[in-house]
This record gives C-alpha cells, structure tokens and sequence, in this order.
C-alpha cells in the first residue's frame, strides 16, 4: 500500500453532501493512466458552489474530491507523453464533476486531460491562472475572435475585482485595450488600475431595468456576472460590437431584447472553459505564457493552505474574494 495522503472528500450523508478530510492511499484512487503529485489547486467560483452544499449541483456522483484545477509533477505514467517529472495542469474537464478534482495531494487522471505548463510559468502560477485565467484569456480570444482591437475603445470587464474579471483586465491592458472596469467594490479601485483598469465604473450603473436600446457607448465587453448587470450592458454596445459572456456571480437569469443584434449587430460569444479541446487548449497556454504579466499574476494572488478552502469558498460566493485564490495542498 502507498502511504497515506490528506485529501477533501464530499460524500452524501442522509442525502446531503458533507465536507471531510481524509487520509487516502493510491488504492483509493479512480483509474487513470497517470499520477500526479499535487502541489496546488485554487479557489474558483464553482467551487464555492461545490463546497457549499454543492449549490448548481456541481458534483454529480459521490464520493467526490472537489477542486475543478489541479497543478503538479508527474509521479508516473503509462501513457505516451507524460513521464515522471513533467509539470502538468488540468482545469475543467470535468473535474470536481464527474471526475475527481485537485483538493487532494495526490491524484490519479486521465492523460488526455493534462496539459503541460509553459516553461515560464511557476506551478503556483499555474494554478493562479487556472480555470478563471484560462476563462479571462478565451473571452479576450473570443473579442479578438471579432476583430475588436486596442483602439476600438473602451472595453468593459465585469466583476472586476473578481477571478476571472482581474486576470482579464491585466490581459486586455497588457495588450493595449483601454479597460472600463466595472465592480462593485469601490475599495478596489486602485487595484484595479494597478492591473492596468484605465477607468473605474460602480456596477450601480448597470443595475435596475433595462431599456431594449440605450447610447451605445462600448465596443465590446467580458463579461463575468450575467443577470441584470449583462441586461444592461447588452443595449449599451456599439454597432458590430460584441460581449463575450462567461459568468452568472449575478445571476443565470438574461432578460433583454433582440434588438442589439438585429439593429447593431452585437454579437454575445459564449464561453465554456470546461470541455476545450486539448489543441485548443494548448494554444490558449501558449497565449497566457505570451500576453498575461506575470508579475500582475502574482500580485492578484494569495497563497493559503489547505484547509482555509473550506472558509474560503463562502467567501467568494458572497464577492469578498478579490483576484486569485491559490490552494497549497501541501500546507
Ligand atoms: P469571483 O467570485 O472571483 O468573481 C466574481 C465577481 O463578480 C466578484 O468578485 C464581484 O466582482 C462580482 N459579483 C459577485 N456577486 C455579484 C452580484 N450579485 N452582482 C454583480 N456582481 C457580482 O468568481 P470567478 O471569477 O471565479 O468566476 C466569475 C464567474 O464566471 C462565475 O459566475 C463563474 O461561475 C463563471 N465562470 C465561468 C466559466 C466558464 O467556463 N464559462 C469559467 C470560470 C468562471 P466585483 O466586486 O468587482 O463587482
């Protein structure tokens, strides 16, 4: 038997899911052609659903290890491609879904699932881009994808301070986009000009009823909240502009109109960072090891130890989370 390992396990019990630290072995692990030795994983807004009562039903089998990122070195390997000693990350694919996730010291996965990790890019770092920086950099993809370029104007970011918003707005300022940042905390803002934001907008101002058309006053938009804060975005794009639409922080809810898209020819690009294919994905890689400052990565993110996960994850869901969360399993 291998010895033991701290994991997080989410089991039902009476019918509810209930947050337990383990000890695991190898043996306890799915089948899975390769095994990693984890060195972090982080705190994304899934995942604050998963581990609070597993809220959006996350987690569709039990036991399940939560955690939808996972970053670490190959400890061995039977597939063709990996050996022991490759720095390898997952985001998505499932994990803390139907696949066990990275809230656990070791794990053992599927090959077609791991990336390898540009050689720039720390393990911790890896983890501070996970699921909400590869998220940011397919919605900066996806308005490039439109031919929205720096001098279209101001491109809004929603949820700002947040995950997904601060890698975006350091992304989009890094390559020459004059940033909006929209955000709800006014505490915030000089943080957020320090990633680059060249303008702070209380998210106030995109609350209340929205009109079916209003002054179109933005090219484009990320946008990391949906609900009523998108509703009223949506009226306020530019002709040919486009929205690239990744969140729901404030809802899942969209109430507008069609008449954006008819009379301006907005588009809204949606984003699934979950089931990218592994081409697709490495592309991505390549353009966050190229377009994302490492030194603002750093700056966005707070290193904690394990078990403040737990605590942690009811934060972010109330928005208390600013930036990136990484998750040193080992601490
Ligand atoms: P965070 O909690 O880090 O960021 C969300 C931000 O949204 C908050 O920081 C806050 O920003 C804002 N916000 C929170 N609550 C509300 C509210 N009620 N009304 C308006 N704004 C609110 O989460 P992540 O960045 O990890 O994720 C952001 C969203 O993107 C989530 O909905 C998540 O599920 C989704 N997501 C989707 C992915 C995909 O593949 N489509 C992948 C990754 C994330 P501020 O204080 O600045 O206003």
């Amino acid at each position: 038997m291998s010895d033991p390992f701290k994991a997080l396990v989410v089991d039902e019990v009476e019918g509810k899911p209930e947050n337990q630290w383990r000890e695991l072995t190898l043996d306890d692990l799915p089948a899975g052609d390769v095994v990693v030795d984890v060195a972090y994983s982080t705190l994304n807004y899934k995942d604050g659903l998963a581990l609070n009562g597993n809220r959006g039903k996350v987690m569709r089998s039990f036991p399940m290890v939560p955690g939808i990122d996972l970053a670490g070195t190959v400890e061995s390997s039977d597939a063709a491609g990996f050996k022991a000693g490759d720095r390898v990350a997952i985001t998505g694919w499932g994990l803390s879904e139907t696949e066990w996730g990275g809230y656990t010291q070791e794990a053992r996965v599927k090959a077609g699932h791991l990336v390898k990790i540009p050689g720039a890019i720390s393990l911790q770092q890896a983890m501070a881009i996970g699921t909400a920086g590869f998220t940011s950099m397919m919605c900066v993809m996806a308005l490039e994808h439109m031919d929205i370029t720096p001098d279209a104007g101001e491109i809004l970011v929603t949820g700002a301070a947040g995950g997904v918003g601060s890698v975006a707005v350091a992304i989009l300022a890094r390559l020459g986009y004059t940033v909006a940042a929209v955000s709800g905390r006014p505490e915030t803002r000089d943080y957020l000009s320090g990633l680059g934001a060249a303008s702070f907008i209380d998210r106030a101002e995109f609350e209340g009823e929205a009109k079916p058309l209003a002054r179109p006053r933005w090219p484009a938009a990320v946008d990391t909240v949906g609900g009523t804060i998108l509703a009223n975005l949506i009226p306020q794009i530019e002709q040919w502009g486009a929205v690239a639409v990744c969140g729901n922080a404030a809802g899942f809810g969209l109430e507008t109109t069609v008449l954006p898209l008819i009379l301006r020819g907005v588009s809204l690009m949606g984003i699934n960072s979950v089931f990218v294919p592994q081409e697709k994905r490495a592309e991505i890689w390549r353009r966050l090891a190229s377009d994302l400052p490492l030194e603002l990565l750093d700056g966005m993110t707070e290193v904690v130890p394990f078990e403040e996960v737990l605590a942690l994850s009811g934060q972010i869901l109330k928005g208390q989370v600013r930036g990136r969360t990484v998750i040193d399993v080992n601490a």
